[in-house]
């Protein structure tokens, strides 16, 4: 029997299969696991990748044929579907959503997709015989960057997606991103000089007439050195080149058409390690092979072992030991970190061991970088280190023996936006268990879920309770700023006695880190007359003021304001700014210390691929005493010569109304301290501001007592019924009208509530209740941690179904939120 029809996965949030039929000329090509081009709604295509053959086709539904197969060979391997399955299934999306997380954009081109001429292509040089990629080429040349819709249109070409497929497998052309700047091309041009010395004249009488020419020839004899006899001439970088002699590429090429110089390009991989690895492991203490010993005999009956070890004790020593033997075995390994921020100092450490089978994979990297990495893994399956944050979960895995998934209590595993709204730590032992894999999770701050388990013993447990070198953990001080400001000993966001210890520890040479998780200049702009307060068009919350660029700025939708001069509700002019955000903490500091070099480390400042790196390497390297930044500044950084952390305002931490608020709270704080006295411990010190100064948390924290800090947690989890005790999938519902939100999400709240009874509560507005101009509901459903969450599923999808006929439903967006 021919297969006469496939099932599709598109990149859409629409939970159903997609059938195609499959053209007799495509039959032999049509693979599961290959690319195919197929139609979709009114002129509109989509790249799909072939999930199944069926040999009928649904009724009722007028059947497409596929446009093209992509590939020869299946772009995704097993068992990424079943993993894509599984995520789909457990976070309540539609598989698609999965597919198009997971798969870098240059792989799955769209009518909408941008596209653009390659700047670093040499067309004169390299030539494009197709006619049609000629004219593509020709017609992004002019117009910068089109979609591939708007190329067809103004090409007259018809399907040009598998032309363009090809061209950007020949890097003719490049996915346009209007995130982020690019990153810096990965090849750089090179001009290599063809005479020597003594032909010097004689290339200057094969250009003779060409003015220009001329001009080119002597910069390029002047920059390789070949007028200076005793050196070996050196190519010449072609962009150093071209504005040494100010001309341009076709002048280049004359000369290049005359066999004067060649042109040729040199891969620049700032990734690639330069250097032999020294394939050397650190050498063990006693506690840490004590400690590795462990695991592996863990492993030997569960698939998941915890690393409960403190701050600087050597996880990522031991870590090294077991990639170490992964690798010799054969396999690869994932290696997950929370934070980006963090892969720069990892993969230093670990390209010291082993070289370039460290592979880092993140979302700073440009779509057409990520598609090269996908690329290659599907080439080979060597073994090697893929060193990433939560996407690379979805790489192209051959054969996978060891996940660790490093700092596993972080929040930042969690993907809110958009689906799949996964938790990557859980992703990862789901990976880890499909390919046969151990996993190690590893932290000095357990989540309350992980510890639960790991005490009950569904995860192997290994403690490692020393700091390396035996250096004690710091002591940590609270203080107390109610006091401190009644008694006036405060400078705005600073008490005086953080600015002695900062002092103090500077002029020793040694350097300080200053934690604030708000960014900006001041959280809030107000009327000091009327009150009145800024707030954002879109969305329901105040604006914060950034001095840098004089704006007001909305962190829910990026919208800017002016600060107003004249207040508009009263008209007098007293708008002032309030309170403290990294900025304004950078500010003050350079103005209480003017001979101290800070750097701010946030979103603001790290915005490019190499904010992090840059600031990292000069803070690592000592070319700045104090670091001013948000969250990214406590995770597992690892500097030698900080002395003080201090926590500008543990306040807005704790008091969240969110049941994992405290979690949070004293996961940050323990982790904020352990960056200081990681090398020699005598003077270092955390500082905690606080305002509530006798919260049962400060008590824990003091004594850097996490199991007592559980003990306390895991009482009010019980008693309050939440996770571990019970699973949680909130329900989104947003619109346009606040009106009918309400009325649809009470209707939604109250048939859930027959099915579930007291399992249901809400709906209720979440703290910032409009996003974007739309109005949020959110409804919770908790269900026992023993019942069935399948069945719970399959209710959810059943309600959603039967709330199709209602027709708020049409202009509502609804989505599930699971453990959230
Ligand atoms: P963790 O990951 O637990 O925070 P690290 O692995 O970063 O701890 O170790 C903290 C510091 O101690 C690092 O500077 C590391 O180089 C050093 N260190 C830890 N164990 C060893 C060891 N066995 N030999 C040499 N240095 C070590
Ligand atoms: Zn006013
Ligand atoms: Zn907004």
């Amino acid at each position: 029997m021919p297969l006469e029809f496939a099932e599709v996965i598109l990149p859409i949030p629409i939970e159903k299969a997609f059938t195609y039929s499959i053209p007799h000329d495509l039959a032999s090509m049509v693979n599961i696991g290959h690319r195919v081009i197929v139609p979709f709604g009114r002129r509109k295509f989509l790249t799909g990748v072939v999930r199944s053959f069926a040999t009928k086709a649904p009724e009722g539904f007028e059947i497409k044929e596929i446009a093209t197969v992509l590939d020869n060979h299946p772009i995704v391997r097993y068992p990424q579907m079943n993993l894509w399955e599984w995520v789909a299934d457990y976070y309540m999306c539609s598989i698609g959503e999965v597919y198009k997380a997971a798969l870098p954009s240059g792989l799955k081109i769209e009518s909408e997709t941008f596209i653009e001429a390659n700047p670093d292509y040499e067309f004169d040089e390299l030539g494009i015989d197709d006619e049609r990629e000629c004219l593509i080429y020709q017609l992004l040349n002019h117009e910068g960057h089109l979609t591939i819709d708007e190329i067809e249109n103004k090409s007259g070409l018809k399907r040009v997606a598998q032309t363009i497929n090809s061209m950007l497998e020949k890097g003719i052309v490049i996915i346009s991103e209007k995130i982020i700047e690019r990153y810096r091309a990965i090849k750089e041009s090179y001009v290599r000089p063809l005479f020597t010395h003594d032909e010097i004249n004689q290339a200057f009488t094969i250009v003779k007439s060409a003015r220009k020419q001329e001009t080119l020839l002597m910069a390029l004899i002047e920059l390789s050195g070949i007028n200076r006899r005793s050196e070996t001439p050196k190519d010449v970088k072609k962009d150093a080149l071209l504005e040494r002699a100010g001309v341009t590429a076709p002048i280049l090429n004359a000369i290049v058409k005359k066999g004067l110089v060649e042109i040729y390009k040199k891969e620049i991989n700032r990734f690639k390690f330069d250097g032999a690895p020294t394939g050397q492991l650190p050498v063990l203490t006693e506690e840490q092979r004590r400690a590795l010993d462990e695991i592996t005999s863990s492993w030997q009956d569960k698939q998941t072992v915890l690393l409960h070890g403190i701050t600087s004790s050597g996880k990522t020593e031991i870590y090294s030991h077991l990639i170490d033997v992964t690798l010799k075995k054969g396999d690869q390994v994932l290696y997950l970190v929370p934070e980006i921020a963090l892969t720069t100092q990892l993969t230093q450490r670990l390209q010291k061991i082993f070289g370039n089978n460290v592979v880092v994979y993140h979302s700073k990297f440009s779509d057409n970088e990520r598609v090269d990495i996908w690329k290659s893994m599907l080439e080979n399956n060597k073994p090697m280190v893929i060193l990433g944050a939560r996407s690379s979960l979805f790489l192209p895995f051959s054969k996978l023996g060891l996940v660790i998934v490093d700092e596993e209590h972080e929040p930042s595993y969690k993907q809110a936006d958009p689906a799949p709204r996964y938790n990557a730590r859980d992703v990862a032992l789901v990976l880890a268990s499909m390919h046969g894999a151990k996993a190690l999770l590893g932290t000095a701050t357990p989540s309350i879920e992980t510890y639960y388990k790991a005490l009950n013993g569904k995860f192997g447990l290994v403690k490692l309770m020393n700091r390396y070198g035996n250096l004690p953990l710091p002591p940590v001080k609270i203080v107390d700023m109610a006091k401190a400001s009644k008694k006036r000993e405060t400078n705005g966001a600073l008490s005086i006695n953080t600015i002695k210890s900062i002092n103090i520890a500077t002029e020793a040479g040694k350097q300080v880190i200053l934690f604030r998780n708000r960014r900006g200049y001041a959280p809030l702009a107000r009327c000091k007359q009327c009150a009145w307060i800024p707030k954002c068009k879109n969305c329901d919350v105040s604006l914060t003021y950034h001095n840098y660029s004089r704006q007001l700025v909305c962190h829910y939708c990026g919208a800017t304001y002016p600060l107003p001069d004249l207040c508009p509700q009263c008209g007098l002019p007293s708008v002032e700014v309030l309170g403290y955000g990294t900025e304004r903490i950078e500010n003050e500091i350079e103005s209480i210390f003017p001979t101290r070099k800070v750097i701010r480390m946030d979103l603001d400042t790290t915005r490019n691929k190499d904010g992090y790196e840059r600031l990292i390497d000069e803070f690592s390297q000592k070319k700045a005493d104090i670091l001013v930044g948000t969250q990214m500044v406590t995770k597992g950084l690892n500097f030698k010569d900080v002395q003080v952390v201090a926590i500008l305002n543990a306040d807005e931490l704790i008091h969240i109304p969110e049941f994992k608020a405290s979690e949070r709270a004293f996961n940050m704080f323990e982790q904020v301290s352990g960056r200081a006295g990681r090398a020699d411990s005598d003077n270092s010190e955390v500082i905690v501001q606080t305002w509530t100064p006798d919260h049962p948390i400060f008590n824990h924290l003091i004594n850097h007592d996490y199991e007592g800090f559980y003990q306390s947690q895991i009482l009010e989890r019980k008693q309050f019924a939440y996770p571990p005790f019970t699973h949680i999938i909130y329900i989104y519902l947003k619109h346009r009208d606040s009106r009918v939100l309400q009325t649809f999400s009470n209707t939604y709240a109250n048939r859930l509530r027959q099915l579930l009874g007291t399992r249901v509560s809400g709906p209720d507005q979440p703290k910032v209740a409009r996003v974007k101009s739309l109005y949020i509901q959110k409804i919770m459903v908790k269900i026992e941690a023993n019942a069935s969450i399948k069945k719970l599923r399959e209710l959810l999808r059943n309600v959603y179904k039967e709330m199709a006929a209602d027709p708020a439903m049409k202009t509502s967006t609804v989505y599930y939120d699971v453990d959230p």
